[in-house]
């Protein structure tokens, strides 16, 4: 079972409930945040695997290029340019997607391989399960291709928790994707709520199983309020307490640090068993 723990917005405790459900239930963990990877902290994997990952680039050979333009025409992402009859690239509009290739009349355009960031793996010092890190390379717009490649070395027999990116972009989408259900972390704030109504959109559409969890509570009566409305129950609600805090802070998985914690996920978890 893969199961993507989403939020609508950042520091909402997305890797918190991650990491403790990666705990719970003895799973691997995929940290898919790429642009601020942090499971880590929490999971101390012994890495064992780094990898590089890659894209593909244009490039166009100049002793060969007409300078028709088709290519500038097609690509849906403006990523190619024409100045006095050179072909330009802005790789970060890129998304490799091969179009320029096939529409060049001459075989002017080859591909280089990019890296764009790096892929690291080993066991949890503290689950005993496998751990995957997506780090993005600094200044590099690719998160997405970097979680779609990861995604495809999971194995749908596993349980995996994947720990997304916050958000509603192409990223969170690659790493919902996956998953037979969604867990979807709620910080009750009027700006939690409206990220959070977001995200549910995009769920919705994916058509994806899913438990509501309050995470930093301080009450919940307007969330839930804005849940019914969304036919929604939560799940659990763990609340803002200054010594949850110090546990984060000191590097321990909550649901390993609190008893309490745990008992809560575990009863969300199975809540969303029976949703699917
Ligand atoms: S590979 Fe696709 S996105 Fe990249 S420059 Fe070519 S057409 Fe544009
Ligand atoms: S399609 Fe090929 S020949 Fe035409 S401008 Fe682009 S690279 Fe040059």
């Amino acid at each position: 079972m893969i199961i993507s723990v989403v939020s609508g917005k950042g520091g909402a405790g997305k890797t918190t409930i991650a990491t403790s459900l990666a705990h719970i239930l003895g799973a691997d963990y995929y940290d898919l945040d790429v642009d601020a990877p942090n499971g880590e902290h929490y999971l101390q994997p012994l890495i064992d695997e780094t990898r590089s990952s890659f894209v593909n680039h244009p490039v166009v050979d100049n002793s060969i290029c007409n300078g028709c333009g088709s290519c500038t025409q097609e690509c849906r992402f403006n990523a190619l340019y024409k100045i006095r009859e050179q072909i330009y690239l802005n790789d970060h509009l890129c998304h490799s997607c091969n179009l320029c290739r096939e529409v060049c009349p001459v075989g002017a355009i080859s591909y280089k391989q990019v890296v764009i960031g790096e892929v690291r793996s080993g066991i949890s010092s503290r689950t005993g399960a496998q751990v995957v890190i997506g780090d993005l390379e600094i200044g590099s717009t690719r998160g997405t291709a970097l979680i779609q490649d990861i995604a495809r070395q999971l194995d749908k027999s596993d349980m995996a928790i994947l720990d997304g990116p916050p958000g509603n972009s192409c990223a969170a989408v690659a790493a919902i994707k996956p998953a037979d259900l969604v867990i979807l972390v709620i910080e009750p704030t009027p700006f939690g709520i409206h990220d959070m109504l977001q995200a549910l959109n995009i769920l919705r559409d994916l058509n994806k199983p899913l438990i509501a969890i309050a995470n930093k509570s301080l009450g919940d009566e307007e969330l839930k309020t804005v849940l019914a409305a969304e036919q929604l129950e939560l799940a659990t609600s763990i609340p803002l307490r200054s010594d949850y805090h110090k546990h984060l802070i000191q590097g321990e998985i909550l649901s390993r640090a609190d008893a309490k914690v745990f008992r809560q996920l575990v009863q969300a978890v199975q809540s969303g068993s029976n949703t699917g």
